[in-house]
């Protein structure tokens, strides 16, 4: 599960992590009573608006302004509040700004010579560990300085037994160029960051800037936050931080009838029941010259109403062109998903595309007759070569 920013930084922040200021809004004049109490808690009159969307790239795409006083904080927020927000990693079409964080500004006049650091910690599934990346670079665009410049990136991998030590957290701070009070700064910022981490159940905190102000105080100012979502139940407060709004909506629809559905961009729809099945059956969509428009487990239990969903939730894609069903039935019986397919095939009276089903194991030659007899526009395969060909057949 992604958060906002400013939900990020509402962790950071319990874990002691210093973060810049903000106050949520979301109609302008919610944001302007927010910079009002902000400018008495932080004595700053200039502010951030900051558009809240699950993307980065924000400060480019115009969804993070400046803003000298409250007449702009307003001007800026209904300019931003209700906006279509494009940036490098939104849709083509944009993301919704439903509402904005307004925050103090940190690049304050006093603070004439601010210093901007790259730092995540992260999932390292490679080594299976968690690391911490950093880089003087911060601020800007870490992908071009990863293409670039690679050596300016630096990784510390953490030891599970022992987690972060702590000449690690001074190893980083010093890598980064700092010394004295700066140093000691970051090396409490790096350890508070790293137990956000570990305690948030996160799978990613990207902190991209971290700032140095020149009263060498380091603060995050922006926090790209990724939790594991099998931990949630241990965390109810971040669960409720879910927005559903910024998901994508198919996605959520299939959770909720406890389907596991991912999104993708090709034109194979495919329903198979087990993950380690559906990922050889992406493979062999590929094989055959399609692509897969999503990944989708129904689970052992393949009954017809399941499939019924999940029929109508492959078609809401219209990019969708086949559909492929491979089922293996152990537990579950071909015969009974094979009927479960033909009646949801004539329920549902909208299936205007081809679909090749493979049924293997108990009772699969039952299923096949079931199948080739119901005169629907559904192929049967029993091997898995056989189900390809039929799907290349269909796409050309
Ligand atoms: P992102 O573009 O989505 O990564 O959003 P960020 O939160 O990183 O903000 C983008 C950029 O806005 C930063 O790199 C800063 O240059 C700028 N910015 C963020 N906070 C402030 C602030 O308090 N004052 C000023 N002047 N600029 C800021
Ligand atoms: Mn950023």
């Amino acid at each position: 599960m992604n958060l906002h920013e400013y939900q990020g930084k509402e962790i950071l922040s319990s874990f002691g992590v210093d973060v810049q200021r903000g106050i949520v809004a979301t109609s302008p004049q919610e944001a302007v009573a927010a910079a009002r109490k902000l400018t008495e808690q932080t004595g700053t009159g200039w502010h951030v608006i900051k558009a809240q969307v699950h993307a980065g790239g924000r400060g480019k795409g115009g969804g993070v302004k400046l803003a000298k006083s409250l007449e702009e904080v307003e001007q800026l927020s209904s300019q931003i509040i209700g906006m279509n927000l494009v940036t490098p990693q939104t849709p083509p079409e944009g993301k919704k700004v439903h509402q904005v964080l307004i925050a103090e500004d940190v690049y304050y006049p006093g603070n004439s010579e601010p210093e901007e650091f790259y730092m995540s910690v992260l999932l390292n599934r490679t080594i299976g560990r968690n690391m911490i990346m950093y880089s003087t670079e911060g601020g800007m665009d870490i992908e071009a300085v990863a293409e670039e410049t690679p050596h300016l990136i630096f990784t510390e991998e953490i030891d599970p037994s022992t987690g972060l030590l702590p000449f690690q957290a001074r190893k980083i701070a010093f890598n980064l160029g700092l010394s004295g009070q700066a140093l000691k700064q970051m090396t409490k910022f790096v350890s508070a960051l790293y137990k956000a981490y570990t305690q948030s159940d996160a799978s990613l905190f990207e902190i991209n800037p971290v700032l140095k102000t020149s009263d060498d105080r380091v603060i995050a100012v922006d926090a790209k936050v990724t939790l594991d979502d099998n931990s949630l139940f241990r965390h109810p407060d971040y669960a409720a931080m879910r927005d559903l709004r910024e998901e994508n909506p198919v996605e959520v629809e299939a959770k909720e009838a406890g389907l596991n559905y991912v999104d993708l961009d090709g034109n194979v729809g495919c329903m198979v029941n087990g993950a380690g099945l559906a990922m050889a059956t992406m493979d062999l969509i590929k094989q055959a010259g399609g692509e897969p428009a999503n990944f989708l487990d129904v689970g052992g239990t393949a009954d017809a109403e399941r499939v019924e969903t999940a029929f109508k939730l492959i078609l809401k894609d219209p990019n969708v062109k086949a559909i492929l069903v491979n089922i293996f039935g152990g537990i579950v019986r071909c015969d009974r998903v094979a009927q479960g397919i033909v009646d949801a095939y004539k329920n549902m009276k909208t299936i205007n595309v081809p679909i090749i089903v493979r049924l293997q194991g108990t009772n699969a030659d039952i299923a096949k007759e079931l199948i080739d007899n119901s005169g629907l526009d559904v192929y049967s395969a029993i091997e898995f070569q056989e189900a390809a060909d039929k799907v290349q057949a269909v796409l050309s």
